[in-house]
């Protein structure tokens, strides 16, 4: 398997060089040359497969020549060492609970697979990942590579903008995980590691990379999820339809990806906040990027998804077969709001505001059509405690990992938007 960019501007790469890189040099995200297809055998197995044997087998047929059989079947079962059940919350509509993981948000998937990789890769040297985060992705990557041997992570994120929860899972870890408090916004913690890449000197002292959204390490994982859930779904003659809660639309791609390989998924559907570029496009053919607004959502709060890209790349720019395969839908904060709470009068269902988005969307979608529906539960309801508890008037129980986080001391290094000093910390280190 080789990998091409989105923008065609550079020579077929292996996908070892492609998980290094992370972005591809023509500033394009990397892209398979071809969709394996899956063949009628293995539709007939992968029903009793556990989640970790699905994904060494769908990430064998990516890999290619980068990693040896039985590494990647042991990297992906320790990577994928928690459960992703399918839960029925009323007739014919599932939730697909992907928080489960460490850090309780589905972004645990593509973080720990991609750590294990890129450690694989960078066995012959001692590596530095550099990550800027405005919540969520920090502690996904930094739990995804606590303790991996010949790497260390530095968070670098914004002072007092990130909430008390996000914080302490990348504040508390110790071992090989820093954490910079940044005297500036989200985006001056991105552009200080962006500046810190094209630093001959930083380069020169020792091996950075990125762990990236866009990294193909961390799109291609995210498919086992959609077979994982068809294994789970009973037999059914409807159409079945995957409603999935958008911001950068990687969770959505790998989908569509799982679709093109074979999947019988009918239609998904691209669920949105009112950052609603996608679904615009969906309904106009006209993609028209802006800034991104804030939300309750705040995961999806995205003016120009980054997995766009891929989306026109599988479908060869052509709008009416996308609108084929993909619908969309937007919703405001009120709306999602009252979606979770009448879903938790109705059934006693706890919904986070992004799987509120996603399940919203899909309701809409079954009002006009008979089908199946599965929504992506995107994060445990207690990342977001306190719009939780408003919406639903209750007191939100609080898993005990993440209370057992919350009680330990937060550890970071305040610095200020300032690259002198952010430089003077890489070269200091030994
Ligand atoms: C990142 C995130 C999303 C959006 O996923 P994309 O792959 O960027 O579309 C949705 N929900 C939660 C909770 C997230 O953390």
């Amino acid at each position: 398997m080789k990998y091409i960019s989105t923008n065609h501007g550079t020579h077929e790469t292996t996908f070892k060089d492609a998980v290094l890189k992370g972005l591809a040099p023509d500033s394009g995200l990397y892209y398979p040359i071809e969709i394996p297809q899956l063949s009628e055998e293995f539709f007939v197995t992968f029903k009793n497969k556990k989640l970790h044997e699905l994904g060494n087998y769908l990430m064998g047929l990516f890999s290619g020549d980068s990693i040896e059989k039985e590494m990647l079947q042991k990297l992906m079962k320790e990577a994928l060492n928690f459960e992703i059940p399918l839960v029925q919350v009323e007739e014919d509509v599932y939730s697909l609970e992907l928080f489960h993981g460490p850090t309780l948000a589905f972004k645990d998937v593509g973080a720990r697979v991609t750590a294990r990789l890129m450690a694989k890769f960078t066995s012959d040297y001692h590596s530095t990942i550099l990550v800027a985060t405005s919540g969520d992705t920090g502690s996904a990557v930094a739990n995804g590579f606590l303790g991996i041997e010949g790497v260390d992570v530095v968070v670098l994120y914004p002072k007092g903008m990130v909430s008390e929860i996000q914080e302490k899972q990348f504040t508390t870890l110790g071992k090989n995980i820093t954490a910079l408090e940044v005297n500036g916004t989200f985006d001056d913690c991105q552009a200080l590691v962006k500046k810190a890449f094209s630093d001959f000197e930083i380069r020169k002292k020792g091996h950075i990379s990125s762990a990236n959204s866009i990294s193909i390490a961390r799109f291609l994982p995210q498919m086992v999820y959609y077979f994982y859930a068809m294994a789970q779904l009973k037999e059914t003659r409807k159409q079945i339809i995957f409603s999935v809660p958008s911001g950068n639309y990687g969770n959505l791609t790998a989908g569509l990806f799982a679709k093109h390989m074979g999947l019988p998924i009918s239609k998904f559907i691209a669920a949105s906040n009112i950052n609603d570029v996608v679904p615009e496009y969906l309904k106009t053919a006209l993609y028209l990027p802006k800034p991104s607004v804030q939300t309750i959502s705040n995961a999806m709060d995205v003016g120009d998804p980054s997995n766009f890209a891929r989306i026109l790349e599988l479908y060869d720019h052509n709008w009416e077969r996308i609108t084929r395969d993909l619908i969309g839908y937007s919703f405001t904060d009120k709306e999602t709001i009252k979606t979770m709470s009448d879903m938790y009068k109705r059934t006693g269902y706890i919904l986070d505001p992004h799987g509120a988005v996603a399940y919203a969307a899909l309701k809409q979608y079954l009002v006009k059509n008979d089908a199946v529906g599965v929504f992506l539960e995107t994060a445990h309801p207690a990342k977001f405690k306190d719009t939780v508890e408003e919406a639903l008037s209750i007191k939100l129980e609080i898993p005990e990992s993440l209370q057992a986080t919350l009680k330990k001391k937060k550890f970071s290094i305040p610095m200020e938007n300032s690259f002198k000093d952010f430089k003077a910390f890489l070269l200091g280190r030994k």
